[in-house]
């Protein structure tokens, strides 16, 4: 055993780049310290990628703690503040001290959080925004079955002053049939006002279901919103939580 694992030709083909004291060392290692938790494989990957060599990191990251009870005070510290790969705190980078389950997180990652952050605050207005419209909306069928009502009160009281509020009730063409009835009674010309207050009467219909498809369309609008602000509340979850 212990002579294919020092000399066999086998090893020097495939190599494992990790020797035995760099085991010993690595984060995995642990029930020394303060952060004696398991360590979770991110950790430890984040570890080796520091570490392995093939690759020097350049620029800077972002101390990042897992934010528990067991984080030493000096990370706890860290968390949130930028260091560069340069040049380690005291202790070295996040991962390095013994036991440490801190990361370094991009900043190009934290960019896009914080773009993220600002998407989320502007679909809260957004949906804000939506409300008021779904609220005027409601409004504005409200007030048109109001006028409804008031314009066909108006009508049948009109109707009513002649005499007339039986062929008013009934279906069919209500207009002929008035028309009609003020030419027996001599008196057709008050039809024009009959009309003008019968057709203000079915606009008022007409208005109040175009204000209901408004109000279907803001309420679509709204719920899209909701669905845009959940979703980006997701994304930021998953991405960026501390
Ligand atoms: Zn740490």
């Amino acid at each position: 055993m212990a002579i294919i694992r020092n000399g066999s030709p086998r090893q020097s083909l495939s190599p494992d780049p990790r020797t035995p004291s760099e085991f010993e060392g690595s984060p995995t290692w642990h029930g020394r310290d303060a952060e004696t938790e398991y360590v979770s494989e991110t950790a430890s990957y984040d570890h080796y990628d520091t570490n392995d060599g093939d690759e020097k990191k350049t620029g800077t990251y972002i101390w990042r703690t897992v934010g528990d009870s067991k984080v030493r005070s000096a990370h706890a510290e860290r968390n949130g503040k930028t260091y560069s790969w340069d040049d380690p705190p005291e202790g070295g980078h996040p991962g390095e001290a013994p036991n440490c389950r801190c990361r370094a997180e991009d900043v190009k990652n934290s960019k896009e959080c914080k773009e993220l952050k600002n998407a989320i605050e502007n679909a809260k207005l957004q949906i804000e925004d939506n409300r008021k419209d779904v609220k005027q909306a409601r409004k504005n069928v409200l007030e048109g079955q109001r006028e409804y009502v008031r314009l066909e009160e108006e009508f049948l009281t009109l109707v009513a002053t002649l005499g007339l509020s039986d062929l008013a009730k009934r279906g069919g063409n209500t207009l002929s049939r008035l028309k009609k009835a003020l030419g027996i009674l001599g008196v057709v010309d008050r039809f024009h006002e009959i009309e003008l207050a019968f057709y203000a009467m079915e606009d008022a219909k007409k208005d109040i279901v175009a204000y209901r498809k408004t109000l279907n369309n803001q309420q679509q609008i709204l719920n899209d919103s909701i669905r845009q602000f959940l979703e980006l509340t997701r994304n930021n979850d998953e991405m960026c939580r501390n």
